[in-house]
């Protein structure tokens, strides 16, 4: 038998730890690893089925010139020049990086760099913008630094667990699995959610809040002004480690009762329980996801639930605090070495001259980027403009993904160079690539990813590398090295967890959360070996105490979080014309665009086809029998789906996944019918409140 490797799921961002074994016949088999902190040794549908989605059917194994097979040096050369040539003539903001939560720290630390540091613009930004990039704004508001506070452990030690915006159980299904676990054996541990459907995590809530779509500042607002009105603020707590909380109380206070009703949508009696379980219990941890994060005021939402938790000092402390979980398995990664436009290496912040400076001097590099880059959605509008004439998309499919999704297709095609780092052959992006370079998969990718508790776990290759894919990270420094920059020489992903270690501690006088200095001198049997751990851990320390703001210290320059004065929005955003509300998001047993886990039979026999949920009687209304094609419209674009009908869908509203594209069955793109709205503060995409038209579909 083959020996056992120890690596991490790639798909959520739970990122569990999975042993897996290939034997004599290279038959793989994957189990959950029994020592892995996240999961225990638990799996869910999509982990289980790795090794089903691994073959090399309709892989892309060698790198394409406009459809023709060419050789590395030729496909290379072709990219650095193309790049040098339109940044000569239209300088570094022309060309611009769209990458993925799927890259490896590694891969995503030389992108960074490359774009930040040697082409000298910001223009990098990543799919998991539309996963988490509202949870990052709201903690470098609340906290000063994008820190997450929360543990895994935090949901078992607590008495309350609020669940808002997250269907944990198919879309974090090993933490569902510990917090269901966790009530099973402690019945008094209460469960609510706050979700408009009523999702398969409602299994295991005590109360179930039905919250009209961006209802959730109101409702924490509202909450944050019942707990001052009824002495239930820690008032030493704001005193000594907190500023701002007048302001965000006059805002809550300013929003009536009535009001409160209103934007949620809930009856007084279900607001009042909420309030009464937040307001009486001690231990009190809220977890949300992207049904907070993906809208128009995420970020307020954001800052809106760290606000309660702020007033009553329940954080930094076991079984308390608000808790972001991440969608992707190292969207946190690609936050600890700056991927999004918006961001510097190491928790460093763009728009300050001392981080700026600090980076260039440690990379020794040529120029660094002066102001934040393009957001994902802003990116695809400047190629549409012709202002980015050059792109590079590694990794993700934003042609199925980003909202407007017919538009970005259309602004990709019409763009002078792309080029597409993939592991897959044909995806609806590929397709409009100039040159196609094959990248490794799960099993074959050698690196570190971090997750929703800030543990960074290695990802180990087991498999032989198929045709001549090679690391995103090798592809991104053999560019870097041809355009002349010999910064990106490196050997290994062990030299770069190093030199990423390295500048996490570089001057670090304390005023940076993000510090894993002990790994700066990292060598290849060390790395190889690496266990589980979590950031931070500065240079000296071997291991040390991982929950931030135990001692009441923040990132802030004088130690202190801040509340945010929020506002509630108008949640209700249909009209006569698209009287519909259009919610998205994901289904147990697809990941993404379904490029791998579309692979398995067995993970699509769980629900085979894309669906539309809505009320049985808004379906009765509108003549939709249950599986008949209904099609939904904006002014945007349409989709034509299957109509599920099911009173777990409020009234008034329909729910699409996100997996499905025009590949797997015409017109089932749902990214083409979102609207390319954005929340303000953190640009993420608002996917989960858009007016649409629903009728029955006819055909022509
Ligand atoms: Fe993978 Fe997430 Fe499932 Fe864990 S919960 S096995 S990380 S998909």
């Amino acid at each position: 038998m083959g020996a056992e490797v120890k690596t991490t799921c790639p798909y959520c961002g739970v990122g569990c730890g999975v042993i897996a074994k290939v034997d004599e016949t290279g038959t793989v088999t994957v189990k959950g690893d029994p020592e892995h902190p996240a999961n225990f040794g638990r799996l869910c549908s999509k982990g289980s089925a790795l090794a089903e989605t691994i073959d090399l059917d309709g892989r892309l194994l060698h790198p394409e010139i406009k459809g023709r097979q060419a050789s590395w040096d030729e496909a290379l050369d072709l990219v650095a020049s193309r790049f040098c040539e339109i940044i000569a003539q239209h300088g570094p903001e022309s060309v611009a990086f769209y990458v993925s939560g799927q890259l490896l720290t590694e891969d995503y630390y030389v992108a960074n760099k490359l774009m930040k540091g040697f082409i000298g613009a910001a223009n990098i930004d990543t799919n998991s913008r539309l996963c988490m990039s509202s949870s990052v704004a709201g903690h470098r508001r609340a906290f000063g630094s994008d820190t997450v506070p929360g543990l895994y452990e935090d949901l078992e030690l607590a008495d309350l667990v609020i669940l808002t915006g997250s269907n944990l159980a198919w879309c974090h299904p090993v933490i569902y699995q510990r917090l269901a676990a966790a009530k099973a054996a402690r019945p008094g541990l209460k469960i609510v959610v706050i979700d408009p459907r009523r999702t398969m995590t409602c299994d295991i809530a005590d109360l179930h809040l039905a919250i009209r779509p961006d209802g959730d500042v109101a409702l924490f607002m509202g909450l944050l002004a019942h707990l001052a009105a009824s002495s239930a603020i820690d008032q030493n707590y704001i005193g000594a480690y907190t500023e701002g909380f007048g302001a965000a109380f006059a805002a809550a206070a300013a929003l009536t009762s009535d009001e409160v009703l209103d934007r949620t949508g809930l009856p007084a009696m279900q607001v009042r329980e909420f309030f009464r379980l937040f307001e009486t219990t001690e231990k009190v941890v809220t977890c949300y996801s992207q049904g907070v994060n993906q809208s128009a005021s995420g970020t307020d939402k954001v800052n809106a639930i760290i606000n309660c938790h702020l007033a009553t000092g329940r954080i930094g402390r076991p079984g308390t605090g608000p808790f972001s979980l991440t969608g992707q398995p190292n969207a946190m990664g690609g936050r600890e070495v700056g991927g999004l436009a918006n961001m510097l290496a190491a928790h460093m912040a763009i728009e300050s001259a001392g981080d700026r400076d600090r980076v260039q001097r440690f990379w020794n590099a040529p120029s660094i980027a002066a102001k934040p880059g393009l957001k994902a959605v802003d990116l695809f509008g400047a190629v549409e403009e012709g202002r980015v004439k050059a792109l590079w998309i590694m990794a993700t499919n934003p042609v199925v993904s980003l909202p407007d999704a017919r538009r970005v297709e259309a602004a990709i095609a019409a763009c002078p160079f792309v080029v597409v780092s993939d592991m897959v052959r044909e995806t609806d992006t590929t397709q409009h690539a100039d040159v196609l370079l094959p990248s490794l998969g799960w099993g074959e990718k050698d690196g570190t990813v971090t997750n929703s508790e800030r543990r960074i776990s290695r990802q180990r290759p087991f498999l032989t590398l198929p045709g001549e894919a090679r690391a995103d990270w090798w592809q991104m420094a053999e560019v870097g090295r041809r355009m002349g920059f010999t910064a990106c020489d490196y050997t290994s992903p062990a030299d770069i967890f190093a030199e990423h270690a390295a500048l996490s501690a570089f001057e670090n006088d304390g005023d940076r959360d993000f510090d894993i200095g002990a790994y700066a001198d990292i060598q290849q049997p060390v790395y190889d070996a690496l266990e589980p751990f979590q950031w931070p851990q500065p240079y000296g320390t071997e291991a040390r105490e991982t929950r931030f703001f135990s001692d009441g210290g923040f990132f802030h320059p004088d130690r202190k979080a801040r509340f945010v004065a929020v506002e509630a929005p108008a949640t209700d955003r249909t009209d006569a014309a698209y009287p519909f509300t259009l919610n998205t998001g994901r289904i147990r047993d697809q990941w993404h665009t379904m490029t791998r886990t579309g692979k398995s039979a067995r993970l699509s026999s769980h629900i085979a086809e894309p669906f539309a949920e809505i009320h049985p009687r808004d379906a009765m209304e509108l003549g939709v029998a249950d599986a008949a094609l209904v099609q939904i419209e904006s002014s945007y674009g349409k989709a034509i789906i299957r109509a599920l009908v099911t009173d777990r869908q409020a009234r008034g509203s329909v729910f699409v996944p996100m997996h499905w594209s025009d590949q797997n069955s015409a017109e089932a793109r749902i990214g083409a019918v979102i609207k390319p709205a954005t929340d303000p503060v953190s640009g993420q995409p608002a996917s989960k409140n858009v007016a649409v038209a629903v009728s029955r579909y006819r055909a022509a």
